[in-house]
């Protein structure tokens, strides 16, 4: 019930866009009028579809405080869909579903491929292996924790449509992270890791590749999926929960998409559409 107004379906999603059209028209108009001598972003036409990690029934990680990954990733999300907003990317959108998760999760990618988005941002928060969980008397009763590993990752397929767009997208946004001074886990290159380790595409910025990963295998459009850190860990959890990292990440996540966007701009058509079948 409390989250019930949140819920983000393919059909007002399609409607909002719909509506968001006739105005951008106009926009579109005027800036044509003015014609840029250099290729440069068009915030208002360019779309960011903000996946909101897991459902409040199947919420993902759970974190030191008992708190919810979901709790955590639409509070971020909507952070970053806010700053985007403002920042003139009237066109981005948070994607919210209910219920069990992987039908979610389909539904989610279904909706992000009939929206035909230029971008799809999943957000999530991170964990460890149930293996590398420690236990400890807290307020309320034992908590599992881990503070071996803080810090974020990003997490591109080879098997989504555009894979070079994906790693560039990912790219733009660990630079935009690291020059705020965050750091990237890398937990994931580990041998302890097992079955969860990661190749490292990026140690300058922290990209991981995840080539099985639903969310970006079957999205037909450059997508990242981020893990803005670990809330098992309770130093950083208390650092994610504030205000002042979620205002930093989701700067650093504006700056990115208009780096992106940008780039996409100046890029041609076609050399987006090799791209793209790489
Ligand atoms: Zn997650």
């Amino acid at each position: 019930m409390r989250l019930a107004w949140r819920y983000v379906t393919f059909l007002p999603l399609v409607v909002t866009w719909l509506s968001l059209v006739s105005v951008n028209a106009a926009a579109a108009q005027t800036a044509k009028a003015a014609k840029p001598s250099a290729p440069s972003c068009d915030r208002a036409s360019f779309r960011v579809l903000l996946d909101v990690g897991h459902t409040a029934e199947d919420p993902g990680a759970i974190s030191v405080r008992s708190v919810t990954e979901y709790d955590f990733n639409l509070n971020l999300a909507k952070r970053i869909e806010r700053n985007l907003i403002d920042a003139g990317f009237a066109k981005t959108m948070l994607l919210v579903t209910s219920g069990p998760a992987l039908p979610a999760l389909i539904r989610r990618v279904v909706n992000a491929n009939a929206a035909k988005v230029d971008l799809l941002v999943s957000v999530h928060h991170d964990s460890v292996p149930e293996s590398l969980l420690q236990h400890m008397d807290g307020e309320g009763g034992p908590k599992r924790f881990s503070d071996r590993f803080q810090g974020h990752s990003m997490f591109v397929s080879h098997e989504n449509s555009d894979r070079v767009g994906s790693l560039q997208f990912a790219k733009m946004l660990g630079q935009r992270l690291k020059e705020r001074g965050l750091q990237f886990t890398r937990h994931y290159t580990e041998k302890i890791m097992g079955g969860r380790r990661r190749q490292l595409l990026d140690a300058e910025t922290g990209v991981y590749r995840f080539d099985k990963l639903y969310v970006l295998r079957a999205a037909r459009m450059p997508a990242v999926l981020f893990e803005a850190g670990l809330i098992i860990n309770p130093a950083e959890e208390k650092i994610l929960a504030g205000e002042e990292r979620q205002t930093v990440i989701a700067a650093a996540a504006a700056d990115a998409v208009e780096a992106f966007c940008s780039a996409r701009m100046a890029a041609t058509p076609k050399t987006i559409a090799r791209s793209a079948r790489r």
